[in-house]
Formats: C-alpha cells, sequence, structure tokens
C-alpha cells in the first residue's frame, strides 16, 4: 500500500475499515503498520478521496503529513 503525499484529509474512514488494524492516524499524519497490512485493498475502495494507492508487490510505509 501507499499513500499520496499531502492529499489525505484525515476524515478516519480508513482506519475504521481496515480488518487488521494496520492504519495509524495520529494528529496530521497517517501510516500503515507493514507488519500488520495484508494488501486486502478495503482501506484504497473505501477512501473518499483516494488517497491510498494499492501496490500489490510492495508494501511500504509512508508518512503523509498535512502542510
Ligand atoms: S490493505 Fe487492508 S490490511 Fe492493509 S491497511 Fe488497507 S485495509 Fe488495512
Ligand atoms: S486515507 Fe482517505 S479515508 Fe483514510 S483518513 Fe485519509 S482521506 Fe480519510
Amino acid at each position: 500500500m501507499e499513500i499520496k503525499p499531502n492529499k489525505c484529509d484525515f476524515c478516519g474512514v480508513c482506519v475504521g475499515v481496515c480488518p487488521e488494524d494496520a492504519i495509524e492516524l495520529k494528529e496530521a499524519s497517517i501510516s500503515i503498520i507493514e507488519e500488520r497490512c495484508t494488501n486486502c485493498a478495503k482501506c484504497v475502495w473505501c477512501c473518499p478521496i483516494e488517497v491510498l494507492i494499492f501496490r500489490k508487490d510492495k508494501v511500504q510505509q509512508l508518512k503523509a503529513k498535512s502542510n
């Protein structure tokens, strides 16, 4: 999974959807906990502004911080 930088508005929808509790949302940053993520892509479909990108072969922990 990959997170597009500076796009997330931290609505928290993906955090509630992730069955593995693999998305960590802090005040102004969101990250995917690589060890927990199973690449199910549920977070990709639920994000209203298409911040998350599915990468089958590449599970990444990237942080997207607000400006
Ligand atoms: S791909 Fe699935 S397991 Fe990974 S962060 Fe998204 S919802 Fe969670
Ligand atoms: S990645 Fe999408 S669904 Fe998740 S907090 Fe950011 S804007 Fe909301």
